[in-house]
């Protein structure tokens, strides 16, 4: 028999956290503060194997599950010392989703689960305190006829909103009992009226119907969009946790908050939450009230005077302190807790790793190795190397004049500057069409999450540090401020109104993340500097990395912010680059158009000095470190004009006939250029562009060198090699110049020959090829169309429609095709190594900066990595995880 039901509660449980497989995140940790003897109201949890089961069998649930469940609520009903329905002391439950990897908001919970029109009188009179009841009963109405009926939420608001105005109340804390009394009964009469079927009074009814909502809420839209961006399996499903109630809206010794052990926004080792006195569950991110501070230091941070929970509930607070000490001892990490305080005593709901900005993982992992609570192999372990992206934002520049339109609470650092929107599907539309936004909300919810992705920046006008905007875009990396409440949303006009101001749809702004402000029209920005916190872990990062990591570097710029984030070489220098700057252009296509080779190398005796000035400045940039540089690679025809008037032009400026000029371009013309006349193919047909691009190398090799005192041994690398008999041409071409300029220089050179593995013949033929090639680098983008037969620039339009229909997972060309693309890499590295035991292998496609891609290469034993200057940390991060990660397996 499956055991479909693991209990907890009282000091013992049946689970524990290392079983979040199959208990989901929330029913494990559940289970284990109860080990840890914290007080943890009763429950049981149903594995998330379940779930995938009702799937299977047509939304049904098992009956030997339904006998468990009934066995676990036995227990429950034993520790609490009531009954479920029952009419003296009711119990009531809690029904709450929790899936393997966190969702937060994703999926949906019911709470006061178990009420009726008789068992509210009796919690009413259990309680002492009918308003209580009442308020509890329409809450579950509400939240169940919502999220199991299908009921839409807001007709409840309405009905609320409705009968505040007619009593005169500001806040449903002053409803009195026969207030809520008769809502409950607007709202008993509103479901009848819309469904046409009473609110069922079944406990038991209730109870199933709630799970099978929780079941069903795996598959609502908002959790798949969600698990699409976060690369959840859909076969996982979710447990569900039926837990006993407690009641945090039971008078004003009552709360729910919810609270990170260490700031989440900055990662200062400081208790930091907010909670609501007499409120339940999702008030506080709701934020229909705003929450106050749990701390002092938090209230007189914020410049709240609104007391503080440290003040107002001083023994559980002191409990809860003692608590997240606790727990953060125990799970090593930062936590995310909820809990509730029921007439003074406290209960712990939830706790978890806490979701943290990328600046607040370093302090907070550095100040843990500080500690002693992690190793420095740990800490390095702990940061996302895709997050560093968010400390490579721009913040903005602090030498400008701030013009503060508005102000609200720095939910998610950087800044970002866009037009304003009003709307998710504006946000979306705009990101298509290439304009940058910021999301302007009053508050957002789960149905936004694609515009929030689409933006820059968000700005809201409503809620807390917790609250849905603020979550989401901290755990998106997008600048966030949360609750401006100085601005104001002109809904109908479409208006957003700030100190002074009033600001339409496509009016400019920028906010500040990390103040908190929104301030008018573009600003300057400088980028981050990366000392500090981030210093030590890159330090750590690169004590453990075993790879090199290198930068695509075609310009002097690039290469100098590559060196500034820690790049230890250039592993591709593109040199077509550098012919379309200012006047180049004009002489690259005399020497294109030129009638003969001696024309052509008139052209090419002026690139000379303008290649030769090129590379000295990246070799004295490198001082010293290896720099690949690539001979041409694209096909000529990419140099010349493409419609009539730019024919007309360059036609004129070079003294040709237009209709000569046509002529030209037309023979140039290829069907299918990226297999066409390009690579290592342009320097067997034209060996002098080859020979000068290499004299340019070997001269700027000696200036540099003199320059700098530090030798310079340059690779050269030959594209598109497919046969090694091409790489003896191209190359006996470099050694008989690299011997001219050594003799004029009256200096010895020592430099390397070497190929690009691009294309499959290449790969399959390494050990042959390798007798002549010095070195190696995957160029996995021209690999990976070639291996697939697909254009990387055309395949956007199927490619998404394969993601989509599940025939492929990841996007190739983001993330390495390990099973086929790698399959070829590997076959080169060894098959290359074979000949040259020595032979330097690296990678230099975009993949040189993804994560994954960059495991692979250390799992292979590739000697360097090579990527964009601003994935450089990125890479040196990944690259160490992957060394620790390998040494461990
Ligand atoms: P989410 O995954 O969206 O955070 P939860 O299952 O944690 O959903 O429930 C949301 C909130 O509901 C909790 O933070 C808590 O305030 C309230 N809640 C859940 N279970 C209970 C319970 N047993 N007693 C009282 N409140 C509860
Ligand atoms: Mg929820
Ligand atoms: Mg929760």
């Amino acid at each position: 028999m499956t055991k479909w039901v693991y209990t907890f509660g009282k000091g013992s449980a049946e689970g524990r956290a290392s079983d979040h497989e199959f208990l989901g995140g929330k029913g494990a940790n559940l289970a284990e503060m109860c080990h840890l003897g914290l007080p943890v109201p009763p429950g049981l949890t149903i594995i998330s194997e379940a779930c995938a089961r009702y799937y299977k069998s047509g939304r049904t649930v098992p009956e030997e599950l339904k006998a468990q469940v009934m066995r676990g609520l036995g227990n429950m009903e034993k520790i609490t010392g009531r009954n479920f329905g029952g009419t003296e002391r009711p119990l009531l439950l809690s029904v709450r989703s929790g899936a393997r990897a966190s969702m937060p908001g994703m999926m949906d919970t019911v709470l006061n689960l178990g009420l009726n029109d008789d068992t509210v009188q009796a919690l009413g009179h259990d309680a002492a305190d009918a308003r209580f009841a009442w308020d509890s009963y329409r809450r579950f109405i509400q939240m169940y006829a919502d999220v199991v009926m299908g009921v839409d939420n807001e007709v409840f608001e309405e009905i609320l909103e409705d009968e505040k105005g007619r009593l005169g109340h500001e806040f449903d804390t002053d409803l009195s009992a026969v207030e809520w009394q008769h809502i409950v009964t607007l709202y008993k009469g509103t479901i009848e009226e819309e469904l046409g079927e009473a609110f069922p009074q079944d406990p038991q009814e209730q109870l199933w119907g709630a799970v099978g909502a929780v079941f069903a809420s795996w598959m609502n839209p908002r959790a798949v969009t969600y698990r699409h961006l976060h690369n959840i399996p859909e076969g996982w499903g979710t447990a569900v946790n039926i837990q006993a109630m407690v009641f945090g809206n039971l008078g004003n010794a009552s709360a729910t908050g919810v609270a990170f052990t260490r700031n989440p926004s900055t990662g200062e080792k400081e208790l930091y939450g907010e909670f609501l006195v007499n409120a339940q569950g999702e008030d506080v991110v709701a934020g229909i009230r705003t929450p106050q501070s749990i701390t002092e230091a938090g209230r007189i941070s914020s410049g709240s005077d609104r007391p503080s929970m440290e003040k107002l509930m001083p023994e559980a607070f002191a409990e809860f302190r003692r608590i997240c000490g606790a727990l953060e001892g125990h799970y090593q990490d930062m936590q995310d807790l909820e809990f509730t305080i029921e007439r003074g005593k406290l209960w712990m709901l939830q706790t978890r790793a806490g979701k943290r900005t990328t600046r607040a993982a370093m302090k907070i992992a550095v100040d843990m190795v500080d500690e002693g609570m992690i190793t420095e192999e740990e800490a390095v372990l702990r940061i996302d190397p895709a997050s560093l992206d968010q400390l490579l934002h721009p913040t903005i520049d602090p030498s400008v004049h701030r013009e503060v339109i508005g102000s609200g609470l720095p939910a998610s650092p950087g800044a970002a500057t866009g037009e304003i929107v009003f709307t998710a599907e504006e946000a979306v539309i705009a990101e298509e069409e290439g304009r940058k936004v910021i999301l302007v909300r009053v508050e957002t919810s789960p149905e936004d999450i694609h515009g929030m992705h689409a933006a820059e920046g968000i700005l809201t006008t409503r809620g807390g540090m917790t609250s849905h905007a603020a979550v989401v875009a901290r755990g998106m990396g997008i600048p966030c401020v949360v609750g401006a409440g100085t601005m104001r949303i002109d809904t109908r006009n479409e208006r957003l109104i700030g100190v002074g101001v009033s600001l339409k749809r496509g009016d400019v702004i920028t906010i500040d993340g990390s103040a908190g402000q929104v301030l008018k029209g573009e600003v300057p920005m400088t980028q981050p500097e990366l000392s500090g916190d981030f210093g030590r872990i890159m330090g750590w990062a690169d004590r453990a990395r075993r790879m090199t990591v290198r930068t695509n570097a075609d310009t002097p710029a690039d290469a100098l912010a590559a060196r500034s984030f820690g790049a230890e070489g250039i592993g591709l220098c593109r040199t077509e680059h550098m012919f379309f700057e200012g006047d180049r252009i004009h002489v690259m296509r005399e020497m294109i158009l030129a009638e003969d080779e001696a024309g052509r190398k008139a052209a090419l005796s002026r690139l000379l000095p303008m290649q030769r000035s090129d590379f000295t400045g990246l070799f004295t940039i490198m001082h010293g470190l290896p720099v690949t540089i690539r001979l041409l690679d694209p096909p000529l025809h990419e140099f010349l004009p493409k419609t009539d008037d730019e024919i007309a032009e360059v036609a004129s400026a070079m003294g040709m006939e237009p209709i000569v000029l046509r002529q030209r371009v037309d023979a140039l013309h290829e069907f299918n250029p990226m297999l066409g006349h390009r690579g290592c193919r342009l320097a067997i047909s034209y060996p002098e562009i080859a020979e000068m691009q290499a004299r340019a190398i070997f001269e700027a090799a000696v200036a540099a060198a003199k320059q700098t005192g530090a030798a310079v041994v340059p690779e050269i690398m030959v594209p598109l090699v497919s046969l090694r008999s091409e790489l003896d041409y191209v190359k006996a071409r470099i050694d008989e110049i690299a011997r001219e300029v050594m003799a004029e220089a009256v200096m010895r050179i020592d430099y390397l020959v070497g190929t690009m593995i691009e294309l499959p013949r290449a790969a399959l033929r390494a050990h042959i090829i390798a007798e002549v090639a010095e070195f190696f680098s995957f160029g996995t983008n021209d690999l990976t169309q070639t291996t697939f037969g697909i254009s990387r620039d055309d395949a956007s339009a199927f490619l998404t429609t394969y993601q989509r229909k599940g025939i492929i997972e990841h996007d190739p060309f983001i993330s390495l095709d390990l099973d086929g693309v790698g399959e070829l890499i590997r076959i080169a590295a060894e098959r290359g190594r074979r000949t040259r035991n020595d032979m330097k292998l690296g990678i230099c496609g975009e993949h040189g900066g993804d994560p994954t891609s960059i495991h692979f290469c250390e799992a292979i034993g590739l000697d360097y990595v090579s990527c964009s200057p601003f994935r450089v940390p990125i890479a040196r991060l990944a690259a160490a995880q992957a060394a620790i990660r390998e040494a461990r397996n």
